[in-house]
Order: C-alpha cells, then sequence, then structure tokens
C-alpha cells in the first residue's frame, strides 16, 4: 500500500505545474494524480479535449448498490495578469498560514485535498458505495472540458451527489445562478459622414436595442435565495471613423439566470425584444444549479463543517459559475454542495493564496463526507 500524500506538499506539487489557460496544458498534472489515484487502487480514464489536454476520471467501487458520490475539481488556471507577483506564482511557498501560487485558491488547494480523501476512502475495503473523481481541464473557459465529458456518451458514469472543491472558505454552498453570454450585432449600409443619408447606420440600431435592454426585466419569479435574473449590456464596439456612416456595431450582453429559468427561454425571450435589426449569438450558455438545503445529505455536509466554520451553515449560493451545471445535469441532477478551501476574494488575483489551516481542514471533512456517503 503507497504511503499517504501529504496534502500541502501535493497543493505544492500542483502548482508547479503551468496549467494557465489559454492554452491550457493540464495533460502532466492530470498524469500526475491519474498515477497516485491508480496506485491506490482507481479505474483511470483520461478523455482528450485537444493535445495535451486532458479531462481525468477515476473511480474505485463499493460493494452494496448504492451510488457513488462524486468529487469534482479542475486542474487549470487563470493567468497571472500584468501586475509583477512578489511570490513566485509556480513556487507554493508558505509563509505562516498562506501557501502562495497560481491556483493555490482556484483550485489546486481543494484538488489536492480530494485526492487525499479519495485515497484514504481507497484503503478501506469494506466500503459499500463507491468514489468517482472528475478532474477536469478547461473550466476556466466557461466550463468547456465539463461540457466535453458530457458528451462523449456514459463516460461519467453514475453519481447519487456531488461536491465541487471551487473556493469557498470552506462554507458549504448549496447552488449558483445560471450564465448566457450574447453578441448581439447589427450591420448597416456604410456610406460618407457628410451623406448619412446614403448609408443605414448601424449604431443606432444596435442603440435601439440597447435602450430596450435597459428597460426589459425577466418575468421570472425571485429565487429565495439567489434573487432575481439580471441582464447587463457589458460591451459595445461600432464604427471606424467619425466622417463614414457605420456598417457595423456588437454588444455583449450578460445574462444571470436563476435555477428552474430555462436559458433558451430567456436567450429566446431577448430575441423577440431586440427584433429583427439584431443578430444574436450566444457564446456562453451554462445552466443554474440549486439543491434543497433540507435535502438529508446537504445536513449531513452541513453537520460536517459547522465544527469547521464556527456556525451552522445555512442556504446560501456561489456568485460564480461550476462545472456542476453540466456535471449534475449529466447524472440526473443529484444533491450538489460547492465546497473548497480557496478564498473567492482571492481567486484569479496576483499573488494568489491559500490558507494552509482550510486545506488541512477540508482534507479531514472530505474525508468524513465520502466515509459517511460511502458507509464506513
Ligand atoms: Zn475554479
Amino acid at each position: 500500500m503507497p504511503k499517504e500524500q501529504d496534502v500541502l506538499s501535493l497543493t505544492r506539487e500542483l502548482i508547479a505545474f503551468n496549467t494557465i489557460n489559454p492554452p491550457g496544458r493540464e495533460l502532466p498534472c492530470a498524469e500526475y494524480l491519474g498515477r497516485i489515484l491508480e496506485d491506490a487502487g482507481f479505474r483511470i480514464e483520461y478523455h482528450s479535449l485537444a493535445e495535451e489536454r486532458a479531462s481525468l476520471i477515476a473511480t474505485i467501487e463499493g460493494h452494496g448498490d448504492g451510488l457513488p458520490l462524486c468529487f469534482t475539481g479542475h486542474t487549470d488556471t487563470v493567468p497571472l495578469g500584468a501586475v509583477p507577483w512578489t511570490r513566485d506564482p509556480f513556487g507554493g511557498q508558505i509563509e505562516g498560514d498562506k501557501l502562495y501560487g497560481r491556483g493555490s485558491t482556484d483550485m489546486k488547494g481543494g484538488l489536492a485535498a480530494m485526492i487525499v480523501a479519495a485515497t484514504r476512502l481507497a484503503r478501506i475495503a469494506n466500503r459499500k458505495a463507491g468514489l468517482t473523481l472528475v478532474i477536469t481541464a478547461s473550466e476556466e473557459n466557461a466550463c468547456r472540458g465539463s461540457l466535453h465529458l458530457t458528451t462523449l456518451g456514459g463516460v461519467l458514469g453514475n453519481a447519487g451527489a456531488v461536491v465541487v472543491g471551487e473556493p469557498t472558505s470552506n462554507y458549504p454552498l448549496i447552488g449558483h445562478k445560471g450564465t448566457l453570454w450574447i453578441e448581439a450585432r447589427a450591420t448597416g449600409v456604410t456610406a460618407h459622414g457628410s451623406m448619412p443619408d446614403q448609408g443605414v447606420n448601424a449604431i443606432y440600431r444596435i442603440a435601439r436595442a440597447v435602450g430596450k435592454l435597459e428597460k426589459f426585466r425577466f418575468d421570472t419569479a425571485p429565487h429565495p435565495v439567489l434573487g432575481s435574473p439580471t441582464l447587463n449590456v457589458g460591451t459595445i464596439v461600432g464604427g471606424m471613423n467619425v466622417n463614414s456612416v457605420p456598417d457595423r456595431a456588437t454588444i455583449g450582453i450578460d445574462v444571470r439566470t436563476v435555477p428552474g429559468q430555462s436559458n433558451r427561454e430567456a436567450f429566446e425571450q431577448i430575441r423577440t425584444l431586440v427584433g429583427d435589426e439584431v443578430e444574436l449569438d450566444c457564446t456562453v450558455d451554462v445552466d443554474g444549479v440549486w439543491t434543497d438545503c433540507e435535502n438529508e445529505w446537504v445536513q449531513e455536509v452541513f453537520d460536517i463543517m459547522e465544527p469547521h466554520i464556527g456556525q451552522r451553515p445555512v442556504a446560501r449560493g456561489a456568485t460564480y459559475f461550476t462545472d456542476a451545471a453540466f456535471l449534475a445535469p449529466a447524472y440526473g441532477n443529484p444533491p450538489t454542495i460547492i465546497l473548497g478551501p480557496g478564498e473567492l476574494e482571492m481567486a484569479h488575483k496576483t499573488d494568489e493564496y491559500c490558507h494552509v489551516s482550510k486545506i488541512e481542514a477540508i482534507t479531514e471533512a472530505y474525508t468524513q463526507i465520502a466515509r459517511r456517503w460511502c458507509g464506513v
């Protein structure tokens, strides 16, 4: 039986892999984790997304007929940004309670804790249910890696509950809004700026759409925790020079839907609103996720986390979206919790760090969650 990995060493080893997306290059990091999990007794499958890019699915069976628990995390990180770091972003330097590095918070700390908890579970011979790890590539590009897995036909297997290790400061969150990004384009006919009657002004067309979007409200009832769906026009681009009639103008629309609201319907409502003058393209389409707070397993996870966070968790959602948007529907929408050691305010930041104490605490908590689920 191989020796147990130390969770902090493993976090630092994962940080040392440069998995900045773009371009990603998650394969060596996935293979490193694959070897650890294989040694522990997991069955390993890689699913290639592109050259040097792959997601990893690792499974271990149980001896009963219960569905497995799914732990999921991603190996890619966001770029370093323009501002120089004061710590080595791939060094995993530890100072006091802080472990520095790109991906420490989002989410190699959480991933390392899941791996250690999984290898511990693998040592328990009489487990009743199994465990599946879905370790995705390209999460930071609108969850493209998890979406890819759902298109491969059955590779995800089954799961009776899902834990997503994204940064929550170890506070269990039970869902998030959906996201719909739309590019809206108006075209016109160019002419000299001194003779505007000879052209068709694309900026006027897109401006009419912007005016309608500003006044628009979805008629969906507010979600009791996540609130109402929102819409924001985030970008506008149009025109070549001041003395021409512009023949092209585009806007970027950011819609946040609530769980239960269909992204497809939201898109159609916007299409009807802006009319024929504007063409729409959906660039990101990620559904919302929500689990009833009273769900028995959710309450069990709340029991486990209560001593770690010093209070009884209540129903709260994440402000970001996660791989659960694609994985949960693929598993038939089992109860899903977002829970990880990272600090949300450190995600994607210069000098990103994760608290050492939170990585250690979540390793114990994930172990307990897995043991309780697997009946050991
Ligand atoms: Zn993340």
